[in-house]
């Protein structure tokens, strides 16, 4: 069978007449990858079904968010209970206390936690906090990692920037950019240089424990812990960007998987369980500083919406209550990991794949990624021409080689059959 794009196309000019290149977010479109965007209508386990009535592996999740399967029916049935309640009321509701307190049992760090409604709002009031908090102004991020699209981070923020070549957001003004500092990720000593070089300035440290957005880039030995040190010794707050790793690589996230403790920790995408949430939380002494308790403000209209709250809570719960998901998808990952590496140097391709539970990704090149740099130079033409090829055989990864591709527990062995299979038969 041979895929055909007819219905994405005419969807796809559609599109382009009022919204902004067509999609409302720019890693949907295909600008790298070259070729339409493909408009989905369905969504059933691992699956995915396009306009054009064809399925495809899912190796997106929607970025993450749908660890659990499209259509759980668990959560469809919560959402669809809560539709019948109530959409928003702008008052409290019980389900947020529930869903704090879910949270707070998985990741015992988080003390007091605000709900938002997207992992960029969390990462710009974690930030704001940090430096209410503390009463400095800098703060420390890594080349490559994303931590949202407020202003103050777009600077070598990897993703999407890095995707098309944005180098210089346009907007920005040089006052905001001043303040964030840039340090090479998994690069230590650049760290203590930055942090002496600016004594009593810094307010924060915000990184992805496991990066990302610049391909799949775990933290090495020994970074993360070092990062903890100096943030004690210099009282700067350690701010772990969970978005993507929180309840994704384990059930306390990436805080549980390296034994780290952050100051505060920011969440987003997984739960929401596939409808628009974050969140921030962390320390009680930090949190506290948050209006209504202290003076730092943030707010939301639709800050904890019982149906994005209800979504959420039973996406959290299920996983909560099934730890074996875990070793499944660290299991998954790594045959995947395996497998793939033997596939391609039987072809004499040079490639390098890091991952790290459900979390993965192919990098073209023969030298090991551990930060911004080593990702930029791989071969980006063989991952647009592996893109393709995988797509043309059902196989939906990321549209870029600057993005983690993430499996959800359904995957299983005839997927992953498929997807090793159509790899043997890639031929550059
Ligand atoms: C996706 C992501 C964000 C931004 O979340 P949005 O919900 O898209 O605003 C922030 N940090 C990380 C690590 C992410 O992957």
């Amino acid at each position: 069978m041979s895929y055909t794009y007819s219905n994405s196309t005419l969807a796809f000019n559609r599109a382009q007449q009022r919204i902004p290149g067509g999609v409302n977010s720019p890693v949907r479109a295909f600008k790298s990858v070259g070729g339409t965007p493909i408009f989905m209508k369905a969504g059933k386990g691992t699956y995915l079904t396009d306009i054009d009535d064809q399925s495809y592996i899912d190796l997106i999740n929607s970025w993450g968010p749908m660890i659990l399967g499209h259509s759980h029916p668990q959560v469809v049935e919560a959402v669809r209970k809560q539709a019948l309640q109530l959409f928003s009321s702008g008052t409290p509701s019980e389900l947020e206390s529930e869903m704090a307190e879910q949270i707070h049992a998985m990741v015992p760090t988080a003390e007091l936690i605000r709900l938002v409604n997207s992992g960029t709002e969390a990462c710009m009031s974690a930030i704001r906090l940090a430096r209410g908090y503390t009463g400095r102004h800098k703060f420390i991020k890594f080349a490559g990692n994303y931590h949202g699209h407020a202003d103050c981070f777009l600077v070598k923020a990897g993703s999407g920037l890095a995707t098309f070549d944005i180098e210089k957001v346009p907007g920005v003004t040089p006052g905001v950019g001043q303040d964030t500092l840039i340090a090479q990720y998994n690069n230590l000593d650049q760290v203590k240089e930055l942090v002496a070089l600016h004594p009593d300035e810094i307010a924060a440290i915000i990184l992805e424990p496991i990066a990302g957005n610049m391909g799949c880039i775990p933290p090495t030995s020994g970074f993360l812990e070092g990062l903890r040190s100096v943030c004690d010794e210099h009282g700067i707050v350690l701010i772990f960007d969970e978005v993507m790793t929180g309840f994704r690589v384990s059930a306390g996230g990436a805080q549980e998987l390296y034994g780290v403790e952050a100051d505060l920790c920011t969440y987003g995408k997984i739960i929401g369980g596939g409808m628009p949430i974050g969140a921030f939380a962390g320390k009680r002494k930090i949190m506290e500083h948050i209006a209504p308790l202290g003076s730092v403000y943030q707010a939301g209209t639709l800050s904890g919406n019982p149906l994005a709250v209800t979504a959420g809570r039973e996406t959290l719960r299920i996983l909560q209550e099934n730890p074996a998901f875990y070793d499944q998808l660290d299991q998954n990952g790594q045959q995947l990991k395996t497998d793939l590496l033997a596939i391609f140097s039987e072809k004499g391709m040079p490639v390098s794949i890091n991952q790290v539970g459900s979390m993965i990704s192919v990098h073209f090149t023969e030298h090991s990624v551990n930060h911004y740099d080593d990702s930029a130079v791989c071969n980006h033409d063989m991952f647009k021409e592996y893109f393709h090829h995988m797509l043309a055989s059902g196989i939906y990864l990321p549209p870029s080689s600057y993005e983690s591709w993430f499996f959800n527990i359904q995957l299983g062995d005839q997927e992953i059959d498929h997807i090793l299979h159509s790899t043997k038969m890639f031929k550059s």
